[in-house]
């Protein structure tokens, strides 16, 4: 390791692949357990042995039962306010594209739970609007389709994209799993919200074949690609990554926890920049993948031997791939030049 892992945690960042649900600490949790008493235990400690990774089943189980921990418009702004929260004072961010699902908060559940997309909508905003006040962070949303849920998802998503728009949406994704869930379905869909104005960043090529990025890119017309892991088995796909400048958005400890990658040695994160294509180093779902951005960006500067200018320009690229308003990738990029 060249750089001190002092110098990344105190280094001004921007991150663009980040889970909304999927950031909650066990801080967050059990603060939400608390709130409905009899789900999930609300003790930190007993909470934090059930957020230790295991394998990826034990990840979707402790997803899932936050999602389920979040019912109210109450529990949305809690949530958010508090992830933005430990973004600004842990890992020192100043801006974020949270990717939101509001389709598993706002569809009735079996049990009657459910808000309207309105209520979900005002609680977002509400978190966004205070973050930026009181810790300085930037924050802005990227609704994504649960790919697993299918076409009655993707419309709701659209419609919630379309119809009930707020002032921190920028973007439309697509996430969830990749085997089965061919992208081409959602075509219409991100043709909709790129019509509309919403930049397009679906998750690709993270368990699938870099025929997904490919589908990415010409059907659904991708700005960016969350992971686009197997990127690095197709040369003709790593060049036109180059020649076009869509970046990755990498994770690498979500790609070893999922099993995308089997060692960090093999990750692919060096074979990217060799090939010139922009990367953005992220967390994905930071507290259940057992890490942090700070953290993400320390095993990237092994693996790729950076010095502190070689991670301040990691830094760089994320906020250059954002899409953050002019003021705010401008005071970003100087007091990223400034951090020393
Ligand atoms: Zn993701």
């Amino acid at each position: 390791m060249r750089v001190d892992p002092a110098f990344i945690a105190g280094l001004p960042k921007a991150e663009l692949h980040v889970h909304h649900v999927g950031s909650a600490s066990p801080r967050i949790v059990s603060e939400l357990a608390r709130r409905h008493p009899g789900t999930v235990p609300d003790d930190p400690e007993e909470l934090r042995r059930f957020f230790e990774f295991r394998d990826f089943a034990h990840f979707i189980e402790v997803y899932l039962a936050v999602v389920d921990l979040v019912r109210t418009p109450e529990d949305v702004r809690v949530l958010t306010y508090e992830v933005a929260r430990e973004m600004a004072t842990e890992q020192s961010l100043r801006y974020a594209e949270l990717t939101c699902t509001p389709y598993t908060s706002v569809r009735p559940h079996e049990d009657g739970v459910g808000m309207p997309i309105e209520a979900y909508t005002e609680a977002l905003e509400d978190a966004r609007v205070a973050a930026e006040r009181d810790f300085g962070l930037v924050l802005r949303w990227i609704y994504d389709i649960p790919g697993e849920a299918g076409l009655p998802a993707a419309d709701a998503t659209l419609d919630y994209a379309l119809h009930h728009a707020c002032d921190g949406l920028v973007g439309f994704g697509l996430g969830g799993p990749e085997i089965g869930v061919p992208r081409p379905q959602f075509q219409p869909h991100f043709d909709a919200a790129r019509a509309a104005g919403l930049r397009s960043v679906p998750h690709a090529g993270e368990t699938t074949g870099p025929q997904t990025v490919w589908d990415a890119l010409q059907l659904l017309g991708a700005e960016r690609i969350g992971h686009g892991t197997s990127a690095a088995q197709d040369p003709a796909l790593l060049e036109h990554l180059a020649a076009t400048g869509v970046p990755l958005e990498v994770c690498p400890s979500s790609n070893l926890a999922t099993r995308a990658v089997a060692t960090l040695e093999e990750h692919p994160l060096p074979r990217f920049v060799e090939a010139g294509v922009t990367v953005a180093i992220a967390s994905d779902d930071p507290p259940m993948f057992g890490t942090t951005l700070n953290r993400e960006y320390e095993l990237a500067a092994d693996l790729l031997d950076l010095d502190e200018e070689g991670v301040r320009e990691l830094a760089r690229t994320s906020v250059q791939a954002s899409f953050a308003p002019d003021g705010v990738r401008r005071s970003l990029l100087a007091a990223i030049d400034d951090h020393a």
